[in-house]
């Protein structure tokens, strides 16, 4: 059966889907570089003239000084974020209480100790997103949590599981490497440490290194300038909420208008004399509808219940269950309430793939349509309101959720320019940022250009890597990343990856996945404990998980990075519109089928107890 005429008729849609798709394309076209992921410039610790944006702390202790530490212990754990802090939690549960906890910070936290730019929040609701609530006990306050209560809820956990007393604040890993005679990974640190562990939990996040465009002049600017996960207070004045007195005089540059954009610019603009906008694309900017926890339904709250949330959120995003008073409430489930409505008007029980694609092909017309209206109602001046339009589709994107960003653009001391003709800022000199030929002299640049997200392993993860025969882990995923189950990688024994890119693509929830892997990879670590084994999968056994990855294909509740096509506007989604040919194998980063698939399969594999697809090298 097709699908009904009028569902795809510009008269009943009061848009023309067609037409619309042209834009796309023009678009589409104008932003493509050729340089894609290279017009982007790494953030190392050392040996380049912009490391500073990395190696910058203006929140943390100033680097106490400290001996150099020489330790040999059970297991490491490398990352003081969610996955950091959830592993942690999980080998304290099993007894295993020989481990310290490596962390760059000077506190847990990890994106939520670094992003502390005002107005930063989280866009997934606070009761499924915040960890392990239950066993602290804490509710959060809001629907949508801020990042202060975040980052105070990392040092809840810190202290609920006595972690403070295993981590190492202030501390870079710089190289990693397997000792088969000692059957332990030797880790040094910036510190002068060294570490011998037997097992490596590598937790280092899927947003922990910031990057930065390569625009010509960027290390010049005798301003001041950071990057938003480098906020520096004592320049700006202020807090997270705003308040930012010191900006009262100055004229601040923005470079970036992604989810982290959408949030700051409210703030500056609030604060600053003038502020810049340098805009390349348009964000998508759907209301926020927040609201404070209902103390009445956090009095009834059962055992098991942020479990229980947790997986009904995914149910619901992956349209496995409904739940109407979800999709009310959350405003990035707005998509699945156009699908529900769409599919009141077909015949489900006879609905073909194909009919259901041509459905999210609509709905994803529709909710941009919205979008665009919705720009349109809130923006006064009808040029500033046409640049601010996006013309992609939806989930091309991250989109983003905002009451205070688009209103921004009426105040008379905030500037729109619009950077996508030139395919981004042209220059930047001394005094300030060139675009469009026009020099606009400048106080202070903040860079929200985002983190290495999908770009190449080594930036992503920073540290050199090296494994039972001394080759490198990049190496042996030079065609694209090789694990059994996301977990661990062929040559590499006794290192697990908890968190990261894999689990990022998953659910839009990032912590959905975390505990149940942080419960499996605790449980091995125990059990190598207890028989002085060490253990990697076999090459087989890669080889037939990447088979089932690639089965699994792509499907929109869980947008494998990179997966997105030719047409999509550039972005870290698609490796900055790389042609599909010259892609990382980006099916090896996560599972197409979700959230709940792949935890089936993780809790399969783990109760079967037979380590399947692993080998055992060597007990000690
Ligand atoms: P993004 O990578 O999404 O955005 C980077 C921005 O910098 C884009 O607007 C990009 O433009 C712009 N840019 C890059 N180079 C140039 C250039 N040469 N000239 C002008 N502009 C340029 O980074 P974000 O930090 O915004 O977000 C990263 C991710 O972090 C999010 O997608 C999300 O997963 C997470 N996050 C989550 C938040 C939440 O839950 N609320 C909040 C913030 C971040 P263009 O689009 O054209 O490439």
């Amino acid at each position: 059966m097709p699908l009904p005429y009028h569902l795809r008729d510009p008269n009943y849609l009061g848009f023309d889907i067609e037409k619309n798709k042209q834009r796309y394309q023009l678009e589409r076209d104008k932003r493509i570089r050729k340089d894609t992921e290279d017009q982007f410039v790494e953030v190392v610790t050392e040996r380049s003239d912009v490391s500073h944006f990395l190696t910058d702390d203006p929140i943390g202790e100033p680097r106490a000084p400290r001996g150099a530490i020489e330790d040999d212990i059970d297991t490491l754990v490398i990352g003081g974020g969610w996955a950091g802090l959830i592993i942690a939690a999980r080998l304290r549960d099993q007894g295993v209480d020989n481990f310290r906890i490596l962390e760059a910070g000077h506190d847990f936290g990890g994106a939520w100790y670094w992003n502390r730019y005002p107005g930063c929040q989280c866009d997934v609701q606070s009761y499924f997103y915040m960890p392990l609530l239950e066993e602290t006990g804490y509710i959060p306050k809001l629907r949508f949590s801020y990042a202060p209560e975040i980052f105070e809820h990392a040092q809840r956990i810190g202290r609920h599981f006595r972690l403070y007393e295993k981590a190492i604040f202030g501390t870079w890993v710089t190289e990693m490497r397997w000792n088969d005679d000692g059957q332990h990974w030797v880790v040094s640190t910036n510190r002068g440490d060294t570490f011998r562990a037997r097992s490596v939990a590598l937790a280092t996040g899927p947003a922990s290194r910031p990057r930065l465009p390569g625009i010509p002049g960027i290390a010049t600017f005798k301003g001041r300038s950071f990057h938003t996960s480098r906020w520096d207070y004592g320049y700006t004045g202020g807090d997270p909420d705003g308040n930012l007195t010191g900006l009262a005089n100055k004229r601040v540059g923005i470079i970036g208008t992604g989810a982290t954009g959408v949030q700051v610019i409210p703030k500056v603009a609030e604060s600053a004399k003038e502020t810049f906008v340098f805009q390349r694309t348009p964000s998508t900017v759907a209301g926020r509808n927040n609201a404070c926890t209902d103390p009445e339904w956090a009095a009834i709250l059962g055992p098991n219940w942020q479990r229980d949330m947790i997986a009904n959120f995914d149910a619901v995003r992956e349209m496995k269950a409904d739940d109407p008073k979800l999709l009310e409430a959350d405003t990035s489930l707005r998509f699945l309430t156009i699908m529900h409505r769409l599919m009141g008007e077909v015949d489900k029980a006879t609905m073909t793939t194909q009919e259901l694609a041509e459905l999210r092909e609509i709905a994803d017309h529709i909710i941009m349509e919205e979008i665009r209206n919705h720009v349109d109602a809130v923006v006064k001046d009808p040029q500033t309101a046409e640049k601010l339009k996006p013309w992609y589709g939806y989930t091309c994107k991250r989109p983003t959720f905002n009451d205070e960003y688009l209103e921004a653009f009426n105040r008379p001391n905030v500037t729109l320019v619009d950077v996508s003709a030139t395919q981004g800022v042209e220059r930047i000199t001394e005094n300030g940022v060139v675009a469009n030929g026009v020099e606009y002299p400048l106080d202070v640049i903040i860079y929200a250009s985002g983190f290495e997200i999908t770009s190449d392993f080594h930036k992503r993860i920073g540290i050199p890597i090296y494994g039972r025969d001394g080759g490198s882990i990049y190496d042996h995923w030079h065609e694209g990343m090789r694990t059994l189950l996301g977990l661990m990688t062929h040559g590499f024994p006794n290192l697990f990856f908890i968190g990261g890119l894999f689990t990022f693509t998953l659910s839009i929830n990032y912590c959905s996945a975390l505990d149940p892997q942080a419960q499996v990879v605790a449980g091995l670590i125990k059990r190598l404990l207890d028989n002085g084994d060490s253990i990697h999968p076999t090459i087989e056994a890669e080889d037939d998980w990447i088979r089932q990855q690639i089965e699994a294909g792509a499907q929109d509740f869980a947008v494998p990075l990179g997966s997105k096509g030719d047409d999509c506007t550039p972005g870290y989604y698609n490796h900055e519109g790389r042609s599909l040919d010259q892609r990382r194998d980006y099916r090896r980063e996560g599972y197409g089928k979700g959230s709940i698939a792949y935890l089936s399969l993780l809790t399969d594999w783990a109760k079967a107890n037979d380590l399947k697809g692993v080998e055992v090298l060597r007990s000690r």
